[in-house]
C-alpha cells in the first residue's frame, strides 16, 4: 500500500488528498496540519474581522467528507524536518511518520516586520483565524486602524475594519496600488473606492517604528518621519512561503519551492502545490501573480494526480492572475496587465470612464497578441479573455461580439454571465436572466451565495 504524507490542509492539501483518494482508494493517506482548526475559508478572514460572518459562517464542511473518504488527519501537529535520505518526517510531537511519495502545501505567511518585537498589543497578522479570533473582544475598543500592504489580506482587513466604523489609514510601500498589475487607470479607480470608503493611503512607505505605552500600540512611524496615531496595526504583506520544515532536505527553491510543470521537486517523490510552490517559468520579482485560491486548487488537484501516476503527464500552465474583490469591486488581473513600453499596445475601448468610475476593462496586446488583461467592477468576459492570454491569441482572431461586449456600452447580448465567487474568486458563468436575490452554489469551493446586480449593472455574488 502506497503512504501519502501530505503537508498542510489547506486548499491545495485537501485538493491533493482527495485526487490521490478518487485514483488510488486502497492507498493510505495523511494529512499534518499545525493549525488546530484550519477548515475555513482564508479569504473570508476579512468578513470575519468585521463580523459581517461568523466563524460557523466561514468554516469548511471538508473534514468530515475527507475523513469518510478514509483519509487521516493530524491537526495541531507541525512538520518540523522533512529527511529525504529515509522518506520520512519529525514532528514536533517527536512521532516520525513515513512515506512514499510527499506533497508539500505549507502555503504562505505574512513576513514579521523588521521593527516588531513581538511585545506591543494591537499588531496583528492577517494569517489564521486564530489571530483575528484572539484580536475579536478587544476591536470594540478601536478607533484607528492601520493597515500595511497592497495585497488579498489587506483589503479583506479593510472591508472588514471599515464594516466596523473603524477609521483606516493604508500604507503601501510601492507607488500604486497592485502597482505590478494595475494600470495609471485601475490603480485611480481602485484609490476613489477607497477613498469613498474614507481610507487614507499613504503611498512609497513601510512602517519604521511601533510607538508603545505600557506594551499597548499607540501609533506608526512611517518612512520620513511621519507618526500615525493609531490603536491597531494589521500587517497585510509581503507574503513569504512558508519553508521551515526544509531544514537539511535537499529541495531546491528560490522565492518558494521550485517543481517542474507536473508540480513535482527536483526529488521524483516530493512535490509542491499552492502558494509554495514556484513554478520555473515564474520569475522571482512577480510575487502578487503567483499566490491565490483558484491556482492552489487547480494545482492541489494536478499533484494528487501525478503523484499517484508517477509521472508528470499533467501538468499546470495556468495564467498568472489576481482575481479579488476590493469592498464591491470585483478585480481579475491576467498575464501582463500592467505591461508598458515597447511592443505594447492597448485597447480599452470607450467606457466614460469620468461618469461611470468603478467600470474599467482593458486588453493587452504584445507584437499584436493577447498577453494580458484588466476587468474592473465587471468581470463577464474574464473567463473568455483567459483563454485568449493562456493560447497568446492573435489580435484579428479575437471575438468581435466578446470585445463589443467589453468595450461598447450598447452590446450586452451575451447569454451567459461572468461573475467571481465571492469566497474564492472561481469564475463562474451564470445565465443572464438570473434574478436577484438567486441562491446558486460555487462549483470550486461549494459556498452558497446570492445573485445581486450594482448600481453600475453589473451583477454581483454575496454570501449568504
Ligand atoms: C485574508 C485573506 C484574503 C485572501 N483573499 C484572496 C482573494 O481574494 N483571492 C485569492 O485568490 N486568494 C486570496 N487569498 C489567498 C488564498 O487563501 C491562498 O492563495 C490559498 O489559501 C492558498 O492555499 P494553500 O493550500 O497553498 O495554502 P494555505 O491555505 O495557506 O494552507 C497551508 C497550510 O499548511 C499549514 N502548514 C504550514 N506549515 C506547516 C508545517 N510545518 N506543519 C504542518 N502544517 C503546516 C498551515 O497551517 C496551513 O493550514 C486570501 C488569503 C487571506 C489570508
Amino acid at each position: 500500500m502506497t503512504r501519502y504524507l501530505i503537508l498542510g490542509s489547506g486548499v491545495a492539501g485537501r485538493r491533493a488528498a482527495k485526487a490521490i483518494q478518487r485514483r488510488s482508494a486502497d492507498s493510505e493517506i495523511t494529512i499534518v496540519e499545525e493549525q488546530q482548526n484550519p477548515f475555513y475559508a482564508r479569504p473570508m478572514l476579512g468578513e470575519l474581522f468585521g463580523r459581517k460572518v461568523d466563524a460557523a459562517q466561514s468554516a469548511s464542511k471538508e473534514k468530515t467528507r475527507l475523513s469518510e473518504l478514509g483519509i487521516k488527519f493530524k491537526m495541531g501537529a507541525k512538520v518540523k524536518e522533512i529527511r529525504t535520505q529515509d522518506q520520512s518526517v519529525l514532528l514536533d510531537t517527536s512521532e516520525v511518520l513515513f512515506f512514499d511519495k510527499m506533497l508539500i502545501a505549507s502555503g504562505v505567511r505574512t513576513a514579521r516586520l523588521a521593527c516588531d518585537r513581538g511585545a506591543a498589543a494591537g499588531v496583528v497578522y492577517m494569517d489564521r483565524l486564530e489571530d483575528i479570533q484572539a484580536l475579536d473582544p478587544a476591536i470594540d475598543r478601536v478607533r484607528d486602524a492601520v493597515v500595511f500592504g497592497s495585497s488579498y489580506q489587506a483589503f479583506g482587513a479593510l472591508k472588514g475594519l471599515r464594516n466596523l466604523g473603524i477609521n483606516c489609514t493604508l500604507v503601501i510601500p510601492e507607488g500604486e496600488l497592485l502597482g505590478q498589475n494595475l494600470d495609471a487607470v485601475a490603480a485611480n479607480i481602485l484609490e476613489q473606492r477607497l477613498s469613498q470608503e474614507k481610507i487614507t493611503v499613504i503611498k512609497q512607505s513601510n512602517i519604521e517604528f511601533l510607538e508603545q505605552d505600557g506594551g499597548t500600540l499607540r501609533g506608526v512611524v512611517v518612512t520620513g518621519g511621519n507618526k500615525i496615531p493609531t490603536d491597531l496595526l494589521v500587517v497585510a504583506a509581503p507574503q513569504e512561503p512558508v519553508l521551515d520544515a526544509l531544514g537539511s532536505a535537499d529541495l531546491k527553491t528560490d522565492r518558494g519551492i521550485l517543481v517542474n510543470a507536473g508540480l513535482q521537486t527536483n526529488n521524483q517523490n516530493i512535490f509542491a502545490a499552492g502558494d509554495v510552490a514556484q513554478l520555473a517559468t515564474e520569475s522571482q520579482g512577480a510575487t502578487n501573480t503567483q499566490s491565490g485560491w483558484l491556482r492552489a486548487w487547480k494545482q492541489g488537484n494536478i499533484a494528487g494526480e501525478n503523484m499517484v501516476s508517477g509521472d508528470v503527464n499533467i501538468t499546470y500552465d495556468g495564467v498568472a492572475s489576481i482575481r479579488t474583490r476590493v469592498f464591491d469591486l470585483d478585480l481579475v488581473c491576467l498575464g501582463l496587465s500592467g505591461a508598458k513600453g515597447e511592443g505594447i499596445e492597448t485597447q480599452s475601448g470607450n467606457y466614460p470612464y469620468e461618469e461611470m468610475p468603478y467600470i474599467y476593462k482593458k486588453i493587452v496586446y504584445k507584437e499584436g497578441k493577447v498577453v494580458g488583461a484588466i476587468f474592473l467592477g465587471d468581470v463577464n468576459e474574464a473567463g473568455i479573455v483567459e483563454g485568449w492570454v493562456h493560447k497568446e491569441m492573435a489580435a484579428r482572431a479575437c471575438d468581435k461580439q466578446v470585445l463589443d461586449n467589453m468595450f461598447e456600452l450598447q452590446y450586452k447580448s451575451s447569454a451567459a454571465y461572468g461573475v467571481l465567487c465571492p469566497v474564492c474568486k472561481f469564475h463562474m458563468q451564470i445565465d443572464n436572466k438570473t434574478e436577484e436575490g438567486t441562491i446558486i452554489s460555487c462549483p470550486a469551493c461549494g459556498i452558497d451565495f446570492r445573485v445581486e446586480r450594482l448600481s453600475n449593472g453589473a451583477l454581483h455574488a454575496v454570501p449568504v
